[in-house]
């Protein structure tokens, strides 16, 4: 009870990638369940107008339907400055890890975004909710439009999902001078937790020359995580709309994700040190 009622002062994670299906939506809900595993408390925010994440973590396409009907989603809290955030806010069906959803209506946001149109900010709007989170996690859209980009500014950790392929290093440069462009102007505070590769087969050899690849390139500037591995239970839980690691049994890749998690939590301790 004492817990509950100190403020909280949450971390910010965005889940970033302009590629799809490189498992940003994945990696985002495993971390908040590992996270809130371990006792913390866990917003999972989907800024994808794709809106994977929502239905992951158990969304019905109707449950959706309705709930962009009654503008609780995140394009509203968006365009709707007179509702608190707090009313755009769902439980999952895990205890300590909460949604807020998102649909079609925000792909509208790029574009309202680029003319100008004054919408609230993702930085405004989680500064709201800051203190009654550990972690806010921020699952982004497969381009770097101004909803992801807005997503960037407002957080503290980029965790890169790169798929172990042949390509996957073509948009890599891109995403990487865009942070850096970021963390001269608008979010210096912005820190790059490192790159978990993704969808890795130990026995194809392209993934294996990949892998490599981005080691030889970017494992000097930044932490490369443990691949995860393919595996038919993630694209399983995905359908069924549960978390992946809620699923019984050993999950072949929950090690990699645990190391991700304790980075997060050492970062954590560290941006709170010097806070
Ligand atoms: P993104 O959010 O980058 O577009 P997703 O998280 O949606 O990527 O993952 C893309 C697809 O790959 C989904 O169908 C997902 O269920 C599946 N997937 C993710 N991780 C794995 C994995 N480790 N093994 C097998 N399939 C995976
Ligand atoms: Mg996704």
């Amino acid at each position: 009870e004492l817990l509950e009622s100190q403020p909280r002062n949450a971390v910010i994670i965005a889940c970033g990638n302009q590629k799809g299906g490189v498992a940003k939506t994945e990696t985002a809900t495993c971390l908040a369940y590992l996270l809130r595993e371990r006792g913390a408390r866990v917003l999972l925010v989907d800024c994808d107008s794709q809106g994977n994440a929502s239905i992951h973590v158990g969304l019905t396409a109707r449950r959706i339907d309705e709930l962009e009907e009654t503008r609780r989603t995140l394009y509203y809290a968006m365009v709707d400055d007179k509702t608190a955030f707090t009313d755009f806010i769902l439980p999952t069906d895990e205890p300590r890890v909460d949604l807020v959803p998102a649909f079609m209506s925000l792909a509208e946001a790029d574009f309202e975004l680029a003319s100008a149109k004054g919408l609230v900010t993702i930085k405004e709007r989680l500064a709201e909710i800051r203190d009654q989170y550990d972690y806010v996690i921020l699952d982004t859209a497969p381009n770097l439009g101004l909803v992801t980009i807005g997503a960037f500014e407002a957080a503290d950790l980029l965790l890169v999902p790169v798929q172990t392929e042949a390509f996957a290093l073509l948009g890599l440069k891109r995403l990487m001078q865009t942070v850096e462009r970021l963390q001269h102007r608008k979010n210096r505070n912005l820190r790059v937790l490192g790159l978990l590769p993704t969808l890795f087969s130990a026995r194809n050899s392209q993934d294996q020359a990949s892998l490599e690849e981005l080691q030889r390139n970017y494992g000097s500037r930044f932490p490369i995580f443990p691949p995860v591995p393919r595996a038919t239970v993630y694209g399983q839980a995905a359908a069924a709309g549960v978390f992946t690691l809620s699923v019984g049994g050993k999950i072949p890749g929950r090690d990699a994700f645990e190391d991700v998690a304790n980075a997060v939590r050492h970062a954590k301790e560290t941006l709170h040190a010097t806070a």
